[in-house]
């Protein structure tokens, strides 16, 4: 049996206002905060197009190679339910702003590309949540811009909907097109599953998964849902064409209700908007000044700081990553000190506490301070990962953390020659190994006013002095 997985993706745009009033498009709020008579739906309240939403439809259309439909327009897609006090959402049906386009996708050492249908842009909905006592409506994310990417039904399994969640994740990103926040509802997407027994057969049923909005749920609802059809299949029954919700912790899909069809919506044209006509030149401008991409990114990073290669390729996946790293390395000076902290000790704290770089309270500015003081040999290495683990955490600056809890390296001989006269005094044998010829022994003693000096003796100036007072003595 062979999976057929097409999605529709609702993108949230990064605009300051809403799709057609003034109101902010902000997350976070008061419930019921951001709202005007138009997107409460007040009878009479008229629309007004947000330019910035057609324009970041159309970065994205251009980004992803698709058609630019220079004469578009919005549509009413009717029906009833509370998340929509107009009982109509204004969307695009049949004359959507970008028409066709592909996105490449990458699992393992395979790429593959994934047709993209069309995009369009219409209102988001606004939020129900229930309580144990009833439920509460928040009309604050009603009418914000929401663009709708529907792709073709061209990846066969979790693996390849999961890359291409990463992959546009990564365009949008970079395009500057939406915050991208997970958490906050920024992408979320619906899920088309069927499944055929020959590549040749026509596709099967199409059920729909609604409104995925963690990366993770759609990877294990695919995984969950393919395998489901495929063993209704082979028991000779056949599927209903429905709409399923993922259960994330049952992990499983439970019907939700049998598909309505497109044409229970009674789309017509929205008669309160005219319809949009872009000119050619305008287009021409966005394509000038479309955003740098990774692979653009990656190669101007290792020009500009003299990164090697893979480092640059690992700090351009992310482009909150790069532009920390940019300007890290841009105060600093010292590209390849900070794209080392960035590579070990930044990525490993982010993945083991699971935050975006964008929620850390490090800023660039501490990270290129602490450079400096690395390289002016005022901390020694432990020190300084010390005090990086303080500003991943807790913030602050360099200088003041070494201050207050004397982390500064010492390198005053006068100060250092107490403990290393203590330390050979407690390790004869030591001392008589190192002049016998024992390497190894020199670096134990080392160790040794390391230790005494609680890391912040200056490792060279304990070996020059351990070395200078052993032959003296000898
Ligand atoms: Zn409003
Ligand atoms: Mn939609």
């Amino acid at each position: 049996m062979i999976a057929s997985i097409g999605l529709e993706v609702h993108v949230q745009l990064k605009t300051r206002t809403k799709m057609f009033c003034s109101c902010p498009n902000r997350f976070g709020d008061e419930p019921n905060h951001l709202v005007c008579p138009v997107c409460l739906g007040y009878p009479g309240a008229l629309p007004v197009m947000n330019e910035e939403a057609i324009r970041l439809t159309v970065v994205t259309g251009l980004l992803l190679g698709c058609r630019i439909n220079l004469k578009n327009k919005f549509d009413r897609k009717n029906y009833f339910y509370p998340d929509q006090a107009k009982n109509y959402q204004i969307s695009q049906y049949d004359q959507p702003l970008c028409l066709g386009g592909e996105l490449e996708i990458r699992v393992g050492e395979r790429s593959k590309t994934v047709r993209i249908t069309r995009i369009h842009l219409e209102e988001d909905v606004a939020k129900n949540t229930h309580f144990a006592d009833g439920s509460g409506i928040d009309f604050n994310r009603a009418g914000t811009p929401l663009m709708e990417i529907v792709t073709e039904p061209d990846m066969d399994d979790e693996e390849e909907v999961f890359a291409f969640l990463v992959a546009l994740k990564q365009v949008l990103a970079y395009g500057g097109i939406s915050e991208c926040n997970l958490e906050q509802g920024n992408i979320r997407c619906d899920i088309n599953i069927s499944v055929r027994p020959m590549p040749e057969s026509p596709l099967g049923t199409k059920i729909e998964i609604k409104n995925m909005n963690t990366f993770r749920g759609a990877y294990r609802a695919v995984a969950h849902e393919v395998q489901r059809q495929v063993r209704e299949v082979e028991r000779g029954r056949t599927i209903p064409q429905e709409t399923r919700r993922w259960d994330d912790e049952g992990g499983v899909t439970s019907s939700m209700r049998s598909k309505e069809y497109a044409h229970d919506y009674r789309y017509f044209p929205e008669p309160d908007l005219l319809p949009v006509e872009l000119s050619p030149a305008q287009v021409d401008v966005w394509q000038k000044n479309l955003p740098e991409m990774p692979a653009a990114r990656r190669e101007r990073m290792v020009r500009d700081f003299g990164i090697p290669e893979y480092d640059a390729g690992v700090l351009a996946a992310d482009r909150a990553v790069a532009d920390f790293f940019e300007e890290a390395a841009r105060l600093s000076g010292k590209g390849k000190a900070v794209s080392n902290w960035m590579m070990t000790e930044m990525l490993r704290l982010l993945a083991a506490e699971e935050v975006d770089i964008g929620r850390v309270k490090i800023t660039p500015a501490a990270l290129a301070s602490l450079v400096g003081l690395v390289e002016a040999r005022t901390v020694n290495q432990p020190a300084a990962k010390e005090i990086f683990g303080i500003l991943f955490s807790s913030g602050g600056d360099p200088e003041s953390i070494v201050r207050e809890r004397g982390l500064a390296q010492v390198s005053d001989t006068g100060a250092l020659q107490g403990l290393v006269d203590q330390v050979l005094g407690e390790h004869q044998r030591s001392v008589e190994d190192y002049l016998k010829g024992k390497e190894a022994a020199l670096q134990f003693l080392i160790g040794q006013v390391m230790r005494l000096s609680r890391g912040k003796a200056n490792p060279q100036v304990a070996r020059d002095l351990l070395q200078q007072s052993m032959r003296r003595g000898q």
